[in-house]
């Protein structure tokens, strides 16, 4: 059984300062993790966990992971500029972008970040964006076909858009080198949301080895290995849990089989983990509000697919528990809908769950990553506010609540914002 980190009581207290909808996320639970995590690559010296801000663009959340060294793994002008903002800066920031506009390689070359190209040809685009190009530079790979563990097909490389082939990676090397480039990385992604402990060995398996062949035929220095995402969390109740420190293990023994006998073991790694950091430590907080009984049950919350889109874009499960009825039969099949236009907008699909009232609170778990972070406007909702669940059992707003305001500030360069009315 998947359990809340809050009580029905905490929460009753909670939504009575802060009305429902909202995303809660547990500080406790974001700090023993990212301990757990470090501890699991303490073998390696360099080791330094990238936190993807896409996941969760909270300033609030990412300070407190900085406080364990974690830096950011940036994509886009404005993930750039809130990283600045908090205060990471420098190396401290990896700029993991595809499809790059010139100006956001400047903004990443002026914060001093490491640049980890997508692409061949932007080794040319990071020097006309830069005037030149910086000292560290890192590349994304990929290496094509299927990624399979045992027999099972992960992922589908061949069919993604990301990095540069075997050869391209070489010859980018080769170039940047003759540049006066020093020191090298590598980059790939090869799986999302693996709930395996395999995926990280196999991975790094797959990265050593190109390094130690990049090293050879190009005589580059490679400071750093980057296996990026993809350590995936268990959304299912049936699903276990990944094991950290069986991952670092498991990644040490490829280390020491492959770098160590090449002479590369000084290497370091580097993650850039989003959906590991926060997923399970973040939850959408709704009420039942509506009930409706036609060819099928259906209880209508107040949040929807704004708050939360993984349901209705991926037909991703998120677990969903009744708050005070933890103990009862699931003896009610339900669509737990939000009140969208569209009719992907539910966040269950007949779901056995207990009875369930009109006021009900409602916790849809795991969605501390990749869920307010891919919330939108659909039908002019408005996004939830985050709140943070402190270690002290204080709630803290580290998000408001969008306002009507907010849905119009657009058009502030005519006289539409005059006639509206606002509360
Ligand atoms: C999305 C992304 C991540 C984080 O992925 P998770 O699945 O949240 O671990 C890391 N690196 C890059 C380049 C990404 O695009």
């Amino acid at each position: 059984m998947k359990k809340t980190f809050v009580t029905k009581e905490k929460l009753e207290e909670i939504a009575q300062q802060f009305p429902t909808p909202f995303h809660l996320y547990d500080e406790r639970g974001i700090r023993q993790n990212v301990k757990e995590l470090y501890e699991a690559f303490s073998w390696n010296k360099g080791y330094k966990e990238y936190f993807a801000v896409k996941a969760t663009p909270n300033p609030f959340l990412i300070r407190i992971l900085n406080e364990y060294g974690c830096g950011t793994d940036c994509s886009s002008m404005t993930e750039l500029m809130l990283s600045e903002a908090i205060g990471i800066a420098g190396q401290d920031i990896m700029f993991s972008s595809n499809d790059t506009p010139e100006a956001e390689f400047a903004k990443a070359a002026q914060l001093g970040a490491i640049i980890n190209l997508d692409d061949i040809t932007h080794i040319e685009k990071v020097e006309r964006a830069v005037g030149h190009l910086p000292k560290t530079m890192s590349c994304r790979y990929n290496p094509g076909g299927l990624f399979r563990i045992s027999n099972d097909i992960m992922d589908n490389p061949g069919d993604s858009k990301y990095g540069m082939t075997d050869e391209q990676i070489e010859e980018a090397f080769c170039i940047m080198k003759e540049k006066g480039v020093e020191e090298f990385g590598i980059h790939a992604f090869l799986a999302s949301n693996t709930v395996t402990n395999e995926y990280y060995p196999m991975l790094a398996k797959v990265l050593f080895e190109l390094a130690v062949r990049l090293h050879k035929t190009t005589g580059a220095n490679i400071r750093f290995i980057n296996l990026s995402g993809g350590i995936g969390i268990p959304y299912r109740p049936d699903q276990e849990k990944n094991d950290i420190y069986a991952i670092g293990r498991g990644v040490r023994k490829v280390y020491e089989e492959v770098l160590v006998p090449a002479g590369m073991g000084d290497v370091a790694l580097y993650t850039e983990l989003g959906r590991y950091m926060l997923g399970p430590y973040g939850c959408l907080v709704t009420r039942a509000i509506n009930e409706k009984h036609t060819h099928k049950e259906y209880i209508g919350v107040d949040a929807c697919a704004v708050d939360l889109m993984r349901p209705a874009m991926y037909g991703a499960y998120h677990h969903i528990t009744v708050m005070g009825k933890e103990k009862e039969p699931c003896d009610h099949t339900y669509d737990v809908t939000g009140s969208l236009c569209e009719n992907n907008d539910k966040f269950a699909i007949d779901r056995k769950l207990p009875k369930i009232d009109m006021g009900d609170l409602l916790v849809i778990h795991d969605t501390g990553a990749h869920g307010y972070s891919m919330g939108y406007n659909y039908n002019g909702k408005l996004r939830s506010a985050e709140i943070l669940l402190c270690e002290d059992g204080s709630a803290r707003m580290i998000r408001r609540a969008e306002t009507a305001r907010d849905y119009f500030a657009t058009f502030d360069f005519c006289d539409i914002l005059d006639k509206m009315r606002f509360e």
